[in-house]
C-alpha cells in the first residue's frame, strides 16, 4: 500500500465525515434548541436544559470520534480502489433482490453488534473507562452523536468496514447506511421526538427506534441499549418505552391508571 495515499485519504475522510457531523448536528440543533417555535413539531423529552460546557464536550469528543472512523474507513476506500473489497457497483452482479435485502442485512448485523458491545461496556468494570464519556449527557443534545470516548469509538468503527469486506453490497446501500447512520446517531441524542405520534404508535415506532427510546437510555442506563431495531432489547427484556411516555401509553393503561388513583 502507498502510505502516502492513505495518509490523505484518512485526512481527506476524517474532515468530510466531521464536516457532515457538523452539518446534519448544526441544523437540528438549530432548529430544535435554538430557533424560536417548533420548526420540527418535534416534542420535548425532558425539562432539563444541557449546559454549554457538556455541549463543547460533546463537540470535542464527536470530532475526536470522526478522526477515529476516517481510518479504518480509509481503509476500504483504498482496497475498494483495487477491488479489494464486498462493494460493488454493477447492480446485476447480484441483482436486485440483494440489492435492496444487503441494506437490512447490515442494519440487523451492526444493530447486533451494537447492543452486545453497548451492554458490555455497561459492565461496571468498563463502563468508566470506555462508556462513561457518552453518559455524561443525561440529557443529550444533537451534537452528541458521536461523544464517545476513544475506546468506544474504536469499538463502534470496527464493524461496518469488516463488513465491507465480507457481505457484498452495492456502492449506493454503503452510502445510504453511512447517511442514515449520521442522522439516527444525531436525531436518537437530539432530546426531541421527531416521529409523529401516528407513526410512533404504528408499525414504525414499534419496531424502529427514535430519539424517546434512546434518551431514556441516557435517563436510566439500564434499558433500551440497541441502535437501530427494538429487537434485541425485547428479546432481553431491555425494551422500556410506551408505559414510560405519558403521550405513548395506551389509553386502556392510561385508563387504568386514573380508575386507580385514590377517588378516581
Ligand atoms: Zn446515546
Ligand atoms: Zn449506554
Amino acid at each position: 500500500m502507498d502510505w502516502t495515499t492513505y495518509l490523505l485519504t484518512t485526512v481527506a475522510l476524517f474532515v468530510f465525515i466531521t464536516l457532515r457531523y457538523l452539518a446534519i448536528a448544526g441544523f437540528f440543533y438549530w432548529a430544535l434548541w435554538k430557533r424560536p417555535g417548533n420548526l420540527l413539531r418535534a416534542r420535548k423529552l425532558t425539562d432539563i436544559t444541557p449546559p454549554p460546557q457538556l455541549i463543547r464536550s460533546e463537540i470535542k469528543w464527536s470530532v475526536i470520534a470522526s478522526a477515529i472512523y476516517a481510518v479504518p474507513g480509509a481503509l476500504v476506500l483504498e482496497a475498494w480502489k483495487v477491488g479489494g473489497t464486498a462493494i460493488y457497483m454493477d447492480i446485476s452482479e447480484y441483482g436486485w433482490v440483494w440489492y435492496f435485502a444487503s441494506v437490512p442485512v447490515y442494519l440487523f448485523i451492526h444493530d447486533t453488534y451494537f447492543y452486545w458491545t453497548h451492554r458490555m461496556m455497561h459492565h461496571p468494570k468498563i463502563f468508566p473507562i470506555m462508556h462513561k464519556v457518552h453518559h455524561e449527557s443525561r440529557q443529550p443534545t444533537p451534537w452528541a452523536g458521536f461523544s464517545f470516548h476513544p475506546t468506544e469509538s474504536i469499538l463502534g468503527a470496527a464493524i461496518l468496514p469488516v463488513l465491507a469486506f465480507i457481505i457484498p453490497i452495492h456502492v449506493s446501500g454503503i452510502l445510504f447506511i453511512l447517511v442514515l447512520m449520521t442522522i439516527v446517531s444525531v436525531t436518537n441524542h437530539s432530546g426531541f421526538e421527531l416521529l409523529p405520534d401516528r407513526l410512533l404508535k404504528g408499525v414504525i415506532g414499534r419496531n424502529w427506534i427514535s430519539a424517546a427510546h434512546h434518551n431514556l437510555h441516557h435517563q436510566r442506563y439500564t434499558c433500551n441499549y440497541a441502535l437501530y431495531f427494538r429487537f434485541w432489547d425485547r428479546v432481553m427484556g431491555t425494551d422500556r418505552l410506551e408505559m414510560e411516555y405519558e403521550f405513548l401509553r395506551p389509553a386502556t393503561a392510561a385508563a387504568a391508571l386514573e380508575s386507580g388513583k385514590p377517588g378516581g
